[in-house]
């Protein structure tokens, strides 16, 4: 049976902090390892400088630059003993504890935490979070792997306050230790020699994503005394360069869509007439709009290239007011760079729809819908994957529910409690 595993990536506590294309791959590496093995996994990220609810509550957004570099939030908090000396503040950097026991309140059906670890100095951000899940969810085990549980696999083990702690890559002893601590089978295990046998790391948790980071190779051919790469990885391993450059233009297009054309069958609005009159701008929106099919415009199509400029020019559409008060539906028929199948295209909205970034946003409908049973929806589109369509590959059509009311409103507030 499939696990929820939930991923965390802890604080740094330090003098300073910066991210340079700091992102917890090994981590990521192991969610994509256990999707493939069938199990359901979320993500924690301590360190999130977009975090909506830190913005929510007045934190400043931290100063982020192109190419996806910039600082963290930050707390000041108390120096440890041994560092008191020191003349400058000392900090958690990330999103505060507050926060961080919030998401994981959500998170009650949790049946295991796998936390990584970086710098081995940073081990009191580790230890801060490790206190904070065994506070909020006692009874759900913790497994430490990571940068420090494997130079200071001891102290880990003595201090850290996880169930497990794991030393050195952990792919293996991950999938061998849910088999032995609960049963569950190993359906898919890379083969430890080939860095191509492991699936991608599942980047779609990270909540924005400006840079992401490849791996070409594990370890190093050299063996310089002062440094710890051969404990990390004993062996250098290497990958395919078509498969790097693969792997490059999966997260690049990830489908890309060459040009789109949608239509929006879209109820009737206060800027229709209740019976036949005149209308200076669009005569048909003059028409009497509860018995008519009224094709118009949409600013949709609009909205959508300002905010993805790089489908200005390739992205338009139409909308058909239709004689109902409320609940539309959107077809979008696009040209992809790449070519795909039906399955492919609903698994992106079911992945979608359990990203951080677009839950409670995008759905996938189980059900057979009309426009009345969406009525009062909060999601801005619930996808109805029977009538996705695809066309030799890449010409691919999907059609999603929206009450044009409601749903908008929603967006509309969340927009405002940002600003
Ligand atoms: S410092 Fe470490 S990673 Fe750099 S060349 Fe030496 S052994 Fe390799």
């Amino acid at each position: 049976m499939s696990k929820n595993i939930l991923l965390i990536n802890p604080w740094i506590h330090d003098f300073a902090a910066y991210d340079l294309w700091l992102k917890p791959l090994g981590l990521l590496y192991l969610g994509g390892l256990l999707r493939q093995n069938g199990h359901q996994v979320h993500f924690i990220d301590c360190l999130d400088p977009y975090h909506p609810v830190m913005l929510r509550e007045g934190h400043k957004q931290p100063q982020r630059h192109t190419y996806g570099r910039g600082k963290f939030f930050r707390q000041v908090i108390p120096k440890p003993d041994s560092l008191k000396m020191i003349p400058k503040n000392y900090c958690r950097y990330g999103i505060t504890p507050e926060i961080f026991r919030q998401e994981l309140n959500k998170h009650q059906d949790t049946d295991i935490f796998l936390v990584t670890s970086m710098m081995t100095y940073w081990y009191p951000g580790v230890f801060e979070a490790i206190k904070i899940i065994k506070e909020v969810l006692p009874k759900i085990p913790i497994v430490l792997g990571g940068k420090y549980a494997t130079l200071c696999y001891e102290h880990a083990v003595k201090y850290s306050g996880a169930d497990f702690v794991i030393s050195g890559a952990g792919e293996k002893q991950i999938l061998n230790l849910l088999q032995d601590v609960s049963g569950e089978k190993i359906s898919f295990m890379p083969d430890e020699e080939k860095l191509d046998s492991y699936p991608y790391p599942a980047f779609d948790l990270i909540r924005k994503i400006d840079q992401l980071p490849i791996t070409t190779s594990r370890g190093c051919p050299y063996r310089c005394s002062y440094c710890c790469s051969y404990i990390l990885n004993k062996k250098f391993l290497r990958r395919d360069p078509i498969n790097v450059a693969d792997e490059i233009e999966y997260w690049h297009n990830k489908f890309g869509v060459k040009k789109a054309l949608l239509t929006t069958a879209h109820s009737y609005t206060a800027t229709q007439s209740l019976v036949d009159g005149p209308a200076a701008k669009d005569f048909r929106r003059g028409r009497a709009a509860a018995a008519n099919i009224a094709p118009s415009t949409t600013g949709a199509a609009i909205a959508t290239t300002l905010t993805i400029p790089s489908l200005k020019g390739k992205f338009d559409g139409i909308s058909i007011r239709v004689p109902s008060i409320c609940g539309s539906l959107i077809d979008v028929t696009a040209v992809l760079k790449k070519k795909v199948t039906v399955e492919q295209v609903n698994k992106a909205f079911e992945d979608a729809s359990k990203n951080p970034l677009w839950k409670g946003i995008v759905m996938v409908s189980k059900d057979q819908l009309v426009s009345t049973d969406i009525l009062g929806t909060t999601y801005s589109a619930i996808v109805e994957p029977e009538f996705t369509k695809v066309i030799d590959g890449d010409l691919v059509k999907v059609i999603a529910w929206y009450d044009n009311e409601y749903g908008y409103s929603c967006r509309l507030v969340e927009m405002v409690e940002k600003m």
